[in-house]
């Protein structure tokens, strides 16, 4: 590897953030050892970290240091405790979250959902559906569809109201995402599920279309196209004929909810959010699939994984430091079949396991390195 600097924004946010994002720091540290990486981490303060520092939950200085940094590594923001007691557009996930996904044009999102077999109790489908355990990645467009399209309004009609939202896609949006679903499923086991409702939609039909032109130039990956109600079905009933799922924002915004409860917990789950790559480097912000669980903040509890995963992410995706990451998640499998269980994985009952805290798995994670 060269010696480039890897210029890594750090932003921790509120509740568990701070707790998981030491120990992701921990685990990139003792890769930096290992592979001769140089990793700039710059930490700085989001959500109500940053609204208690200087009064904004994304600080100039904040989103100065990420147009700086080559990725932006998130821990989770926002407090329901005290949200509301602000406007809506200053609450840490609109002003910070979304501004920064917009700001960067982040379009396609990637939620890998991996239950170990060791882990088969933490899952909520029977045993005999999990196979020899699950490996899905969802691959979601996150800045088109009906979300965003216009008109998007409520009109007073006779009688109450109609309310209209817009479901648009162009050709150039669907290629590029499917280019990126396409590039992951060719280094993993080279199938790609598309979910689209052709049957409906006119913007089915162009999804599916646009999605069968890109395939052509992914000869060893396998193409299936599956309706999405189909596909919510099959996720639950056989999980495991599932590699790459590419589905346009709503129904990706659905069916990974629905992936991520196969996948144990909430504590296990990591997500990339990528734009457009330029000169062969892609901006990404990486970040866990759950929030701030105040819950649990503060007392060591939460599982550290979702965010040493998501660094691996980093590592794969804007670093193109395969190695070291797939090093990272080799660690995790080891730890977890060592027997190393958060409260959130862990079940009394199951033989040769022990309990530990937020910091005790991140220490044996990065043992593992
Ligand atoms: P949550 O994901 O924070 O918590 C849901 C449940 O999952 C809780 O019981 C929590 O203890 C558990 N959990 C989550 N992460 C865990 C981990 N790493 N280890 C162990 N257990 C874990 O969702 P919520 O309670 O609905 O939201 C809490 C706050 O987080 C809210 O203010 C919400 O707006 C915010 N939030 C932020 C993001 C983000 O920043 N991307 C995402 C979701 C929610």
């Amino acid at each position: 590897m060269s010696s480039k600097i890897l210029r890594i924004a750090a932003l921790a946010g509120d509740g568990i953030g701070p707790e998981v994002m030491h120990e992701a720091i921990k685990v990139l540290r003792t890769v930096e050892k290992k592979f001769h990486f140089a990793f700039e981490i710059s930490e700085a303060p989001v959500g109500w970290a940053g609204i208690d520092a200087v009064g904004k939950a994304l600080p100039d200085a904040t989103l100065a240091l990420c147009k700086r940094s080559d990725a932006i590594l998130f821990g989770s923001v926002g407090l329901p405790g005290r949200d509301p007691t602000i406007p809506k557009e200053e609450r840490p996930e609109r002003a910070a979250l979304l501004r920064l996904r917009r700001e960067f044009g982040l379009f396609a999102n990637l939620r890998p959902v991996t239950l170990p077999k060791a882990l088969a109790h933490a899952c909520p489908l029977a045993k005999d559906r999990q196979g020899d355990g699950i490996d899905i990645l969802v691959v979601r467009e996150l800045t088109g569809g009906v979300y965003f399209g216009e008109p998007k309004k409520t009109e007073k009609i006779p009688g109450g109201h109609r309310a209209i939202d817009t479901m648009v896609y162009t050709t150039q949006e669907i290629e590029r995402i499917a280019h990126v679903a396409f590039q992951a499923a060719r280094s993993r086991r080279k199938k790609l599920t598309s979910a689209d409702k052709a049957n409906v939609l006119e913007n089915g039909v162009l999804w599916r279309d646009v999605v069968t032109q890109v395939g052509k130039h992914y000869p060893e990956v396998t193409l299936e196209h599956m309706f999405v109600d189909n596909a919510a079905m099959q996720l639950v009933l056989r999980p495991t004929q599932f590699d790459v799922l590419l589905c346009e924002n709503m129904f990706g915004d659905i069916l990974s909810d629905e992936a991520a409860a196969l996948g144990g917990s909430l504590g296990l789950l990591p997500s990339a959010s990528l734009g457009t790559a330029t000169n062969g480097n892609t901006f990404g912000f990486y970040e866990p699939a759950g929030g701030t669980a105040p819950d649990i903040a503060g007392k060591n509890l939460a599982n550290p994984i979702a965010q040493i995963l998501s660094a691996a992410l980093m590592l794969r995706h804007s670093f193109g430091l395969n190695d070291a990451a797939m090093a990272i998640e080799k660690a995790v499998a080891r730890t977890i079949d060592a027997g190393c269980r958060t409260g959130d994985i862990f079940n009394p009952n199951e033989p040769g396991v022990h309990q530990v805290g937020t910091r005790e798995m991140g220490e044996a994670i990065a043992a593992e390195i």
